[in-house]
């Protein structure tokens, strides 16, 4: 394998820090050539005197003096601002983009990037929720791959493997259930950020955290599955599996199931979709079948945990209603994680955002973009002063 030159949007976050270990570990195989921040600068400056990229973004424009300042012994050439991510992604200088900045905001950077004609490690799963007809359309157009790193996705992605034109009867993403399985509504009322944010099985970013105590991220991924294998709504099944062991499944239409399985690990999805087609040797913890353990699975309980159903409702419907319920349920977490709303507000907000804006059905780029600025102005109308 030739040495890969990763550009790394979102170094600073717990997908970009994971896949900075994996190219420390594989040096030979990797170098780190971009690497951006939004306000992290103490840990961008790091990063960068540690893989000495050729350039970084820091975000917030504010901090770029001070970035400078600490690099100004370095070649690394330093940017700022949201529009200078969009300019480092059109450059040549890498071979594949890890998508890993959290929200709306990875968006445009990853539309570069594919008009660049670089592949993409895509982690951030909201870019196919808000407009993932453009950005496969755009992937296809280019013949540029996406490869999923978000776990389940890349799971599928593995057992669709050597399956060449086979018809996929439906796939089956597990999902962990979050700290709050089994609760109801009496109980969840009274969540607060600090509970919310102890996942069981995963460590990850705040955003996604939450995301996974509401089940909104499993409504994100059943959106980013359709997207990325190209299904019909009712083909996608969300199967609560707690242990999180098979990180999800294929079905065939001769009734065959694959699953991929492991312990929970991102490292393990992000060096699969960066050195993919290759597997890399690593010494991860392993899943041993001979310890006892159990395997459940579940329905997932929409009675309760009404951002699942809500987004199962804007995948149906399409056009720009999964876009609408993202921007209004990034404005709820925002305001969840800053203490000013509680926990089931977050599903309130989100229905109600769906419900006000204007539905269109075949959204062009510029119409997802005002229709992300209208949901998420009209959420943040719903917070009380
Ligand atoms: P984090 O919050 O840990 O990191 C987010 C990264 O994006 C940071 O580098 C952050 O910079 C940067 N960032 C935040 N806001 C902006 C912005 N407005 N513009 C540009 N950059 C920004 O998130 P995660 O690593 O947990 O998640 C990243 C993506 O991957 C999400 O879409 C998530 O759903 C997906 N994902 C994550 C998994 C995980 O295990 N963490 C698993 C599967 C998918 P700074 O540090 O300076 O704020």
């Amino acid at each position: 394998m030739t040495q890969k030159r990763i550009a790394i949007f979102g170094s600073t976050g717990s997908i970009g820090t994971q896949a900075l270990d994996v190219i420390a570990s594989n040096p030979d195989k990797f170098t780190a050539e971009i690497l951006t921040a939004q306000t992290n600068d103490e840990l961008l400056v790091k990063q960068a005197l540690q893989f000495n990229p050729n350039c970084v973004v820091i975000g917030d424009e504010r901090k770029y003096q001070s970035v400078k300042q600490a690099l100004a012994s370095t070649d690394v050439k330093v940017f700022a601002g949201e529009q200078a991510l969009e300019e480092v992604a059109a450059m040549d200088c890498y071979d594949m983009m890890l998508a890993a900045i959290v929200g709306y905001a990875g968006l445009k950077p990853t539309l570069q990037a594919l008009s660049n004609s670089k592949p993409i490690a895509l982690a951030n799963k909201e870019t196919l929720v808000v407009a993932g007809d453009i950005v496969m359309q755009k992937a296809l157009e280019k013949r540029i791959p996406v490869i999923p790193v978000d776990s389940e996705h890349s799971a599928i992605f593995q057992c669709l493997v050597g399956e060449g034109r086979n018809k996929i009867e439906k796939i089956i993403l597990t999902a962990s259930g979050g700290p709050f399985l089994g609760k109801k509504p009496n109980f969840l009322v009274n969540v607060k950020r600090d509970h919310a944010l102890q996942h069981p099985n995963w460590s990850m970013g705040a955003k996604i955290t939450i995301d996974s105590a509401t089940l909104m991220n499993k409504g994100l991924e059943m959106i980013e599955a359709k997207w990325l294998f190209n299904l019909q709504p009712d083909q996608i099944q969300v199967v609560v599996h707690p242990q999180s062991i098979i990180h999800s499944m294929v079905q065939f239409e001769d009734g065959s199931i694959k699953a991929q399985m492991g312990l929970p690990d991102m490292k393990l999805p992000i060096q699969y979709a960066m050195a993919f087609p290759q597997r890399i040797a690593n010494d991860f913890p392993r899943y041993d079948f001979r310890k006892p353990n159990t395997l459940t699975f579940e329905e997932p309980d929409l009675k309760t945990f009404r951002n699942l159903a809500l987004a199962i409702e804007a995948l149906h419907k399409g056009g720009n209603m999964p876009c609408i319920m993202n921007a209004a349920n990034e404005i709820a977490v925002y305001a969840f994680l800053r203490n000013r709303i509680g926990f089931l507000d977050i599903t309130e907000m989100v229905e109600q955002t769906m419900n006000k804006v204007s539905f269109i059905e075949k959204p062009t780029l510029e119409e997802y973009f005002e229709s992300d600025a209208e949901a998420r102005n009209f959420a943040a109308s719903l917070i009380q002063m």
